[in-house]
């Protein structure tokens, strides 16, 4: 047993998420956690949303409300979506906890003192009606290259050259058209080059990884620049310096908040067990937390985050870089073990655009569909290792044919013909097992150790892909036995034996794909006649803020019960429960339907 971070991506709240966003982060972070929960590990699994910085702050002013209150509506909404979806997060919280703001400080501090943050004058352009940092995308101008009328500030879309603001023809103000202004203003640096060597070493050291994501990782280092992490802003965390601290326009940068919200969310997760020092097991670089292994679970845009600045952060702050320096009160803090980036799903060859209406957002989803249709989907057809395309036919067939043809068909007819024949799990007869039993029996088996080992590296496709293999085998003995045909007295024994065998493999396979699809699971144990928690399920709290703050919701759960990684045997004798159908079958129609729905 081991201590097994799952440190999951934080959706911006700045609208209701998308099945674009929880195919990447949300959905294989939680069958990790699950398979890693029923392997035995102890498991943190912590994430919240990210709510500073000028997207909100913009969308807030267009809707004539605060930043916290636009927050308050998109972190509720998204922390719904994200428990009707079974993601089984031992904290969901958010960047505005004080909690939250008094950690970000603590690294920016410790970071500070060991000389890795820098202040320096630069040239910004600035809203002149807010006195707000005007991002570069959020210039638009005549590019200077070539003459192309609605350049960004950071990007030419038509000569690809990238651009600096100032150097826009006419530049202007994507947000209310004003022109920028260019003012000289003091900011804070994260000094990159000077962890750069430190980074290298610890990439080198990084064994398992996606091949594209170390590749890009590597290249990264081979350019990397002092980064502003500080804002003309009034929405983030402050300053935490004298002279700074107070001063109202002056924030950190959101980018730098955000990744700090896996560390700040399991120490909140420990202040609320009420063993305050307990995130130490999956973070403490010396003592109790030194085995312990981190996994990063995110979209393939936000792997810079997670495999240079984090681990720059927590490295600079741990006193590692090329100025030394020694550990904040914190502690030296694990890097992390495994960054694991899945790539875009796009919808009927489109990318998602929640502007352009080419999107279904999760709760439109789960109105309409079962949260384990999506969550199969994803796992046998997500983007894992390519860009993949969702569309409405491809998902209907995946739920239709496979979930409910297959796996669906395999429960519904062995538990029936026990329940009708038997009314009990059967008895193995005097005879014995045949061959064939056994043969099958040992398939089930053996998905344990090949399945689980699938989940561990990150090789989730293939992962189901062979639980579905043994539910595959299981309908092909049931054809071939076809205990059906054994009606008299005589055959029943062996109609037993059949049925028995059966419905271990279907107790193997449900444990199988437990992980993937846990709604099911807990009907189908059920089913067989279980008691009790079978797969555990998060649930929404509304707490208050431990630091005095404004109360909010947060989603946890108890995962300490549940089933583990085993082959249960079942009792002869044990009664099941009256079969109803677990997945359902989808009309064809429902393709049309959804298509039109996308049109508008
Ligand atoms: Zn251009």
């Amino acid at each position: 047993m081991s201590h097994v971070l799952a440190a999951v991506a934080w959706p911006y709240a700045n609208g209701p998420r998308h099945i674009g966003h929880v195919s990447g982060f949300g959905v294989p972070s939680d069958v990790f956690a699950r398979y890693m929960r029923m392997a035995g590990h102890d498991v943190l699994m912590v994430s919240g949303t990210d709510e500073h910085g000028t997207p909100i702050q913009v969308q807030a002013d267009a809707e004539g409300v605060t930043p916290r209150e636009l927050a308050d509506r998109y972190n509720r909404v998204i922390a719904e979506d994200l428990r009707a979806l079974g993601l089984s997060y031992d904290l969901f919280t958010r960047t505005t906890t004080r909690n939250h703001y008094a950690v970000v400080q603590e690294l920016f501090e410790g970071l500070h003192r060991n000389g890795y943050i820098v202040p320096k004058v630069t040239t910004g352009a600035i809203s002149p009606s807010t006195g707000r940092t005007l991002p570069d995308r959020y210039i638009e101008g005549t590019c200077p290259i070539c003459g192309y009328d609605s350049a960004r500030g950071d990007q030419c879309d038509n000569c690809g050259n990238q651009l600096d603001p100032i150097d826009l023809i006419n530049p202007k103000s994507k947000i209310n058209g004003e022109t920028p202004e260019f003012v000289e203003t003091e900011h804070f640096f994260l000094d990159l080059p000077a962890l750069a060597d430190a980074l290298r070493q610890w990439l080198d050291t990084r064994e398992g990884w996606r091949p594209n994501v170390l590749r890009f990782s590597r290249n990264l280092l081979d350019d990397l620049q002092p980064r502003a992490i500080t804002r003309d802003l009034e929405w983030g965390v402050p300053i935490p310096l004298d002279g700074w601290r107070d001063r109202p326009d002056k924030r950190i940068y959101v980018w730098f908040d955000a990744v700090i919200g896996y560390l700040s969310a399991s120490i909140e997760w420990a202040r609320r067990t009420g063993d305050p020092e307990a995130w130490r097991k999956w973070w403490s670089a010396d003592g109790e937390g030194k085995d312990a292994r981190g996994y990063y679970f995110m979209g393939k845009d936000n792997i810079v985050f997670h495999s240079v600045i984090w681990p720059a952060l927590l490295g600079g702050y741990s006193g590692e870089g090329s100025r030394d320096g020694e550990p904040g009160e914190l502690g030296r803090l694990n890097l992390p073990t495994e960054v694991v980036s899945s790539e875009y799903l796009t919808m009927e060859g489109r990318k998602f655009s929640s502007s352009r209406k080419v999107v279904i957002y999760v709760r439109d989803f789960l109105e309409r569909y079962d949260a384990d249709a999506l969550r199969y989907f994803i796992a046998v057809a997500g983007p894992e290792s390519n860009d993949t395309d969702f569309t409405w036919a491809e998902f209907l067939r995946r739920n239709n044919d496979e979930l409910v043809a297959g796996w669906g068909n395999l429960v519904n007819r062995s538990i029936s013909m026990a329940a009708k024949n038997f009314g009990v799990i059967p008895p193995v007869s005097p005879a014995g097992l045949t061959d064939a039993d056994r043969a099958l029996l040992e398939t089930a088996r053996a998905g344990f150790a090949t399945v689980g080992d699938l989940i561990a590296r990150h090789r989730q496709k293939q992962a189901i892909g062979e639980a579905m293999k043994v539910v595959a085998e299981a309908n092909r003995y049931l054809s071939e036995q076809a205990p059906w045909k054994l009606k008299g007295e005589d055959d029943k024994p062996r109609m037993g034996t059949i049925l028995h065998v059966a419905l271990q493999v279907v107790s193997d396979a449900n444990t199988l794909l437990t992980p993937f699809l846990p709604h099911s699971a807990q009907k189908i144990h059920e089913l067989l006649g279980g008691t009790g928690v079978h797969a555990p399920m998060p649930r929404i709290e509304e707490v208050e803020d431990l630091d005095g703050g404004p109360g909010y919701p947060v989603l946890t759960g108890d995962y300490t019960v549940g089933a583990r990684w085993e082959s249960v045997p079942l009792e002869a004798g044990r009664p099941l429960a009256a079969p109803k159908p677990v997945f359902r079958k989808l009309d064809p129609s429902i393709v049309d339907e959804e298509l039109a729905r996308l049109a508008g």
